[in-house]
């Protein structure tokens, strides 16, 4: 897949610089923002920590800046990890032996924590206790350790992929929404300002169009369409310009790559249009199922391009206008 496009590839020095620090410089997720808000001030003013908060939505749209932010707003310290990292439930235990009181503890792709491990979690989250057990065999027993007032926030890419008692442990529960292009925009013009560069508000607006709803996308287009810029020695990023850089990167008028078109490609021409199963589309493209799921699909389906019904992925109208192709089914009737 052209990376550029692919929200999972990080690159964390680069985001890190861009990242906003505070709610009010957080652009969109306007419901999410206006929510989280209240909850903040209302803890504070009960001097407790911030219920844990479950963040959900496809990636690069702003769950771990959230999760900074409000650790900032909170006046509380950070602590970052992630599902995959997390082996064993003794490094979990570790973790949380060692969290400061009122930290927020980030765990990135919480879906991906071990079963043995999210048991350990739980007893963590409701009552701030671990349990541990001590020695072997018929001697062995279990003690209760007190952990520290903590706030967990968890990311997942899709809500369903966690377990229901994990879940249900979530008192603040935020779905984030693919940006509209007047935030997308927002979020170019503001890019640009701290990367000191200048950009026409239709330049920003054609990048914005091509970036998948997605602020990580948009900073990342930005970066490149810049380097095309510089070299064509333009000082001023206009639409002309980013129209050129970006078809040279083969990013599409809707921000579709090689690997969306190959994935259209594939329902209308070998599928007829569908609808087709997930695991017959993974397999075809020699992609994983998740990847399908979790990263091409989400922004396809978000532009109409295609719908999941319960046969299988389908195309709609839109998606063969945009392949410049006939719907068979059209054709006929
Ligand atoms: P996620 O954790 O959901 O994958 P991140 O929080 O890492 O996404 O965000 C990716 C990048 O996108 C950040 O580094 C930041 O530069 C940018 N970004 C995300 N949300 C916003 C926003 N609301 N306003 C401006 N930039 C944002």
């Amino acid at each position: 897949r052209n990376s550029l496009l692919n929200p999972e590839a990080e690159n964390a020095d680069p985001d890190q610089a861009l990242r906003p620090r505070s709610l009010d410089e957080f652009i969109g997720q306007q419901a999410a923002r206006e929510n989280i808000r209240v909850f903040i001030e209302a803890a504070k003013k009960r001097q407790e920590s911030l219920d844990h908060v479950l963040f959900f939505g496809p990636p690069g749209l702003g769950k771990t800046t959230l999760a900074q932010i409000i650790a900032r707003e909170m006046g509380v310290g950070f602590r970052a990890t992630s599902g995959p990292v997390i082996v064993k439930s003794g490094d979990l235990a570790a973790l949380l032996t060692n969290l400061e009181d009122g930290d927020v503890l980030f765990i990135d792709e919480i879906h991906r924590l071990q079963p043995v491990v999210e048991e350990v979690l739980y007893p963590a989250m409701e009552d701030r206790a671990l349990d541990l057990m001590i020695g072997e065999g018929p001697s062995a027993r279990s003690v209760r350790i007190d952990l520290p007032h903590f706030t967990l926030v968890g990311a997942t890419t899709r809500q369903g992929l966690l377990s229901t008692p994990l879940r249900d442990r979530f008192g603040i529960p935020v779905r984030l929404q693919f940006y509209s292009i007047e935030e997308l925009r927002q979020v170019i013009t503001r890019a640009a300002r701290l990367l000191g560069m200048e950009i026409a508000p239709e330049g920003a607006e054609e990048i914005a169009k091509r970036s998948r709803g997605t602020p990580r996308i948009a900073g990342r287009l930005l970066r490149r369409v810049r380097d095309f810029a510089d070299v064509a020695g333009s000082k001023i990023v206009d639409r002309f310009i980013a129209d050129e850089a970006l078809n040279r990167l083969e990013v599409d008028k809707l921000g579709l790559d090689l690997m969306d078109r190959r994935y259209l490609m594939m329902i209308a021409d070998i599928y007829k249009g569908g609808p087709v199963g997930l695991d017959t589309l993974a397999a075809g493209l020699s992609e994983p199922r998740d990847t399908v799921e979790e990263v091409i699909e989400p922004y396809l389906i978000q532009l109409g391009l295609v719908a999941r019904t319960a046969r299988g992925r389908q195309l709609n109208g839109l998606a063969w206008r945009h392949l410049g192709l006939t719907d068979p089914r059209e054709a006929e009737g």
